[in-house]
């Protein structure tokens, strides 16, 4: 008999616990996500750094400690199986004033305990040598080579086509707004699209996982947003080829300084501790940019007042003690995925294993493995980025991919349609810019989409049949009012 498994959120936690249990035929795994698009939650805006895993205490935060390490191995598998762009630069954790070496000694260490590889203490010298540019006052470091970067969103919509290939349903644009729980057990969940029956519900709901927990009854935890804020660069300001760390402190692993998988010196985050109902305040300030601007220049001195292109910032979900919460609760088939802070994108495919396993362990599901289920997925070809003989060849089989609608990142229309035809597999319904950004990068470089918004929201009417001015930013709200601006007063009536 199959057992209706529903998972409240599509980010890259909800999303990879979806890949890990469309392995197995007895699941019907169904995804519901309020957005209109999937990773738009606190996946979207993040330093997307695969962390080494040497920061996290493991008396203190042991799921942290141990799926952060877990993780960071799954992903090495994961971006070549799901074509995610990525980059394992490694990472310098900097030593600035000689206590920092002391404290650089104890990360080490736990690293040690937590089971990273290959991480090293190294002393000015070499810190010169393996980072030219690094701020001269750095007296020595700890070297991570493990620690990558991804492309955060892309890597979220990678992971659910393929999920979705192997037979998971993605509900968009629907909200959770009650849970049915009787002679306690789960027995499904309310949206506005109606009941949807479950025999299990795991709540990865990001910043709102307290609010789906209060729906059954358990409100033990409460979540916090804490904000961090970023800059990012254009094209020609160099960067350094690692990603350069201060010293951490408690509360966060501190500013960065790195050049992103798309190329660009970004810098960020800080910490920011926000109101509980200040979940959807993401705007950046003057004094949180220039405390970034500040500590990244500690580490990076040659960071220059000009050429930021955008600023940005996300919100981590606080858990109480610090700790991720992930655990069956005694409502039962009810499994809270809650407070998935940092670490979280790392651990991300470790949790999927971690939730599979209270399936079994907590559960005492049997679960039955699928006989053919896909490993793999293809990324939307960088027409830019292939060799000339075989860009030649993509033109003349599709006339399309020789036109250049994103100057600045060289992306084609034939990419664009691409994206396109991506957001209708997996049951996009609003035609939105950042459906297209975060499946190709077009508007994401020096003009920002001034160039080419228009003629992708074109593109976007056109392939949705939709009026032009209907097309959004980031779904529905965000109408761009592009060749009918009154249209935005009219709809409002
Ligand atoms: C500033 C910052 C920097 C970070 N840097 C890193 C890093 O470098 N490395 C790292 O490993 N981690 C990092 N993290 C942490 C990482 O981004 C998060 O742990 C991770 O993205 C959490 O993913 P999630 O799927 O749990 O949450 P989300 O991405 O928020 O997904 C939850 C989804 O649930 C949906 N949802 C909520 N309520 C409902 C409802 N009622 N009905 C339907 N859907 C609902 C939301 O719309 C959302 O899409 C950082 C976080 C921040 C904020």
């Amino acid at each position: 008999m199959s057992i209706r498994v529903t998972i409240v959120g599509g980010g890259i936690v909800g999303a990879s616990i979806a890949r890990v249990l469309s392995r197995y035929e007895n699941l019907k795994v169904h995804i519901i996500e309020k957005m209109s698009d999937v990773g738009w939650g606190v996946s979207k805006a993040n330093t997307a750094l695969i962390h080494g895993g040497y920061d996290d205490d493991p008396q203190k935060y042991p799921l942290r400690a141990s799926l952060c390490v877990k993780g960071n191995r799954l992903w090495q598998k994961w971006v070549k199986d799901l074509e995610i762009p990525h980059v394992w630069s490694g990472a310098l954790i900097i030593a600035l004033q000689n206590e920092d070496i002391k404290h650089l000694s104890t990360l080490l260490e736990r690293g040690i305990r937590n089971g990273v590889p290959e991480m090293r203490l190294v002393e000015k010298e070499e810190l010169q040598a393996l980072q030219p540019g690094i701020a001269s006052e750095a007296t020595g470091a700890l070297y991570v080579p493990t620690v990558g970067q991804i492309a955060s969103p892309r890597a979220t919509v990678a992971i659910i086509e393929n999920a979705v290939k192997n037979g998971v349903k993605i509900h968009l644009e629907t909200e959770v707004q009650g849970i049915k729980v009787s002679d306690g057990e789960v027995k499904g969940i309310q949206t506005p699209r109606g009941f949807m029956e479950s025999d299990v519900v795991i709540n990865a709901a990001g910043l709102y996982a307290d609010e789906i927990s209060r729906m059954v009854g358990l409100d033990y935890f409460t979540l916090r947003p804490r904000k961090g804020e970023y800059l990012i660069y254009r094209h020609g300001i160099p960067g350094p080829t690692r990603v350069l760390f201060p010293t951490p402190t408690p509360k966060s692993k501190g500013i960065i300084v790195t050049t992103e998988v798309g190329g660009h010196l970004m810098i960020g985050p800080n910490a920011q501790d926000m109101e509980r109902d200040e979940k959807d305040n993401l705007a950046t300030t003057e004094e949180g940019l220039k405390e970034v601007l500040q500590g990244a220049r500690k580490l990076w001195p040659g960071i220059p007042d000009r050429g930021v292109i955008r600023t940005f910032a996300g919100l981590r979900p606080e858990p109480p003690n610090g700790d991720f919460i992930i655990r069956a609760e005694e409502v039962w088939g009810f499994i809270n995925v809650a407070g998935i802070r940092s670490p979280g994108l790392t651990s991300a495919p470790a949790i999927g294993y971690f939730v599979r396993d209270i399936l079994r362990r907590d559960l005492g599901l049997k679960l039955v493995p699928k006989r053919r289920w896909y490993p793999r997925r293809r990324d939307i070809t960088r027409i830019a980025a292939i060799p000339d003989a075989q860009r030649d060849r993509k033109i003349r089989a599709r006339s399309e991919y020789g036109q250049v609608i994103c100057r600045c990142n060289h992306i084609t229309k034939g990419e664009i349609l691409d994206a396109v035809e991506r957001m209708k597999y997996i049951n996009v319904k609003t035609p939105s810019i950042d459906s297209v950004k975060f499946r190709t990068g077009a508007t994401s470089g020096e003009c920002q989409g001034s160039f080419c918004m228009v003629r992708i929201a074109m593109l976007l009417a056109q392939e949705y049949g939709v009026p032009l001015w209907n097309v959004t930013l980031k779904g529905p709200g965000s109408e761009l009012g592009i060749g009918d601006i009154n249209s935005l007063r009219r709809e409002k009536k």
